[in-house]
């Protein structure tokens, strides 16, 4: 494969700096745009101030749904559109979206009907519960509305002593539970990498750059500034597509764009160690409405449990973190819920948060706001002579569908035909995904000599880009973390060599779950940094500086500092 390494990206483009599409913000849904233009062989460089997959796109609550609450507010075709995507992500990405068992406890029969009626006319209603015969007709039509493609089954409604059965923990205060199923994401930042790495490798006339901001523009095209460096870059494209989500009025501005599109609301997760919450769960996620009438979740992760999420109004998303009232909320809407289980601050392993990229409109409650995606064009101008797509909204379900309607514009604008469509296209690690998994970790570790157990650790993480993976650490020379006893020196080198890995914290908190799972701890944090410095060639100054800078912000965005685990029990690696 060509060098994919920012350096030489940018020296290609400096070369050549006329595509015909600059895709602004490498989220999940600039990443889609990006790579079905890519594969359409469409010349398209995509660009993100940070990481990929940095702002929402790694904030989300990892629900893969069609989104049961907008039934309320009639947006039926958005929830038809999340259903299928749902479907189809179970099928194209088998190695990171799973079925999820979905309960929803129930306290009376006909509660919440009125104010559901007023949701339906936008009606702003400070909700009772909702009953089991709205959730009933809800499920019903949310069946229906999922139906193309799914393999899930479809709903059923528990009487009360099913409904403990099922999930333990649940208050006795319920009359009934319903039953559902939608689908989760464990590393939604890897499926957002892998919809990069792709189109880079089938496409050789798309570039992908990280830490290089759109800074306005100039007269021929678009300033972009490397965030490490302060250098410029200049590029020409015929058009802008602006997938900044919750930046994207700030990067329209300098454009002479001074519409206002995007009207966000803050949302925080807290990831809890606690093994009784963990069972009182019973494998399934609890979707439940706290007392104020917001819908929260909660479900088993990766041997911890997520807990979301707040639904706040902000002006600035650059400042968003998980504020300690919101911990108290989401605390005291769990013990609601599950009051036998007694979960504190000190079970708290990690926190997060992000700014939902909402269309703006003037309601003054959150949960009001439509959620539909849609693509606002703006004509070019004299002064800027390439119109600009901005993709408003969207959410993270149903990257694949918004990112194809975007890209069908970009090419009716290029006059271009659409020669391949992404409907059914395996992502990443999803590719010759097997069906006899334990066949095919047998096969790789019999071609690498790496253990099996091991094979299959890297198959959970990078689905069958576990055999580039289990390579790597064949040609070693590989040891495993001291502190992270679960993951190996080579692997986090070939992340690094593979993976447009530019910062420590890209590691630390997207290219894997080390951050999430609560065990980016002092000694995690520098040893990761040693590695990555032996691969990229870091100096001891630049070592230190990524080192400091990730422990920064951990302590001040992530809420690290509350007891990280010592070690985790060591697993795959002998
Ligand atoms: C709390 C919360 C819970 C959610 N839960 C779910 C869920 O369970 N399921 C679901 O389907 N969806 C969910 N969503 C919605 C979903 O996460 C987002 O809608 C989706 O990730 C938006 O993706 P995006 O690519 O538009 O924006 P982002 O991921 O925010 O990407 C925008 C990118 O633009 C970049 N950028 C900004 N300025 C510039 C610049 N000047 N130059 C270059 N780049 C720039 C940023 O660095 C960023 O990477 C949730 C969102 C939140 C916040």
């Amino acid at each position: 494969m060509r060098d994919i390494s920012r350096q030489a990206t940018i020296e290609r483009l400096r070369q050549d700096p006329a595509p015909d599409v600059l895709v602004i913000g490498a989220g999940i849904n600039g990443a889609a745009v990006f790579r079905d233009l890519a594969l359409n062989g469409v010349r398209v460089v995509l660009a993100d101030r940070g990481d990929i997959a940095e702002g929402a796109s790694s904030a989300l609550s990892r629900m893969v749904h069609g989104g049961l609450r907008y039934l309320e507010t009639a947006e039926l075709d958005l929830v038809r559109e999340g259903a299928t995507e749902r479907n189809r992500l179970l099928r194209n990405a088998p190695h990171l979206v799973a079925p999820l068992r979905t309960i929803v406890p129930l306290y009376d029969r006909l509660g919440g009907t009125l104010a559901a009626i007023g949701r339906l006319f936008r009606r702003p209603s400070k909700s009772g519960r909702r009953g089991a015969v709205l959730v009933r007709i809800g499920l019903a039509l949310y069946d229906w509305l999922g139906r193309h493609e799914r393999t899930m089954p479809r709903h059923r409604m528990l009487g009360r002593q099913a409904a403990l059965a099922a999930m333990p923990g649940l208050t006795p205060d319920i009359t009934a539970a319903a039953e559902y199923w939608d689908g989760w994401v464990s590393h939604p930042e890897r499926i957002n990498l892998e919809l990069v790495l792709d189109a880079l490798a089938a496409a050789p006339q798309a570039e992908a750059l990280t830490y290089m901001a759109a800074d306005g523009p100039d007269a021929e095209g678009v300033v972009l500034r490397d965030a490490l460096t302060g250098e410029t870059l200049r590029l020409a494209p015929r058009i802008v597509v602006n997938a900044a989500g919750a930046w994207i009025d700030r990067v329209n501005a300098p454009l002479g764009i001074n519409r206002r599109m995007i009207g966000g609301t803050k949302g925080s997760h807290l990831v809890i160690d606690h093994d009784g919450l963990r069972e009182a769960l019973g494998g399934a996620m609890l979707y439940f409405e706290a007392p104020d009438g917001r819908t929260c979740i909660v479900f088993p992760f990766l041997g911890q449990v997520l807990l979301g999420t707040t639904d706040i109004r902000v002006e600035d998303a650059d400042v968003v973190r998980c504020e300690e009232a919101e911990v108290d909320y989401l605390l005291a809407v769990l013990r609601e819920v599950l009051p036998a289980v007694a979960v504190g601050r000190e079970n708290i392993r990690f926190r997060y948060s992000g700014v939902r990229p909402l269309p703006y409109v003037d309601s003054a409650t959150p949960g009001m706001i439509p959620r539909t995606h849609r693509l606002v064009a703006s004509e070019a101008t004299a002064g800027r002579p390439f119109p600009v797509l901005s993709m408003v909204s969207g959410k993270w379900t149903t990257f694949r569908s918004f990112g194809e309607e975007a890209a069908d514009e970009v090419l009716r604008r290029l006059g271009r035909a659409r020669r391949t469509g992404t409907a059914g296209l395996p992502i990443g690690g999803g590719a010759g995904f097997p069906d006899d998994r334990a066949a095919w970790c047998a096969e790789v570790a019999g071609e690498t000599g790496v253990p099996r157990p091991r094979i299959e650790a890297l198959m959970a993480r990078y689905g069958t880009r576990a055999r580039d993976a289990a390579r790597a650490i064949a040609a070693g020379p590989d040891a495993p973390l001291a502190a992270l006893p679960d993951h190996s020196t080579a692997e986090i080198a070939w992340i690094a060599r593979q993976e447009m890995v530019t910062r420590l914290a890209d590691v630390i908190l997207r290219r894997t779950l080390v951050a999430l799972q609560g065990d980016a701890g002092e000694e995690a944090v520098r040893e990761v940094a040693g590695v990555l410095a032996g691969a990229l060639g870091w100096s001891a100054a630049r070592r230190a500086e990524e080192e400091a800078a990730t422990l920064a912000l951990l302590r001040e965005r992530h809420g690290a500092g509350y007891p990280l685990k010592a070690t985790r029990p060591v697993s795959a690696i002998s």
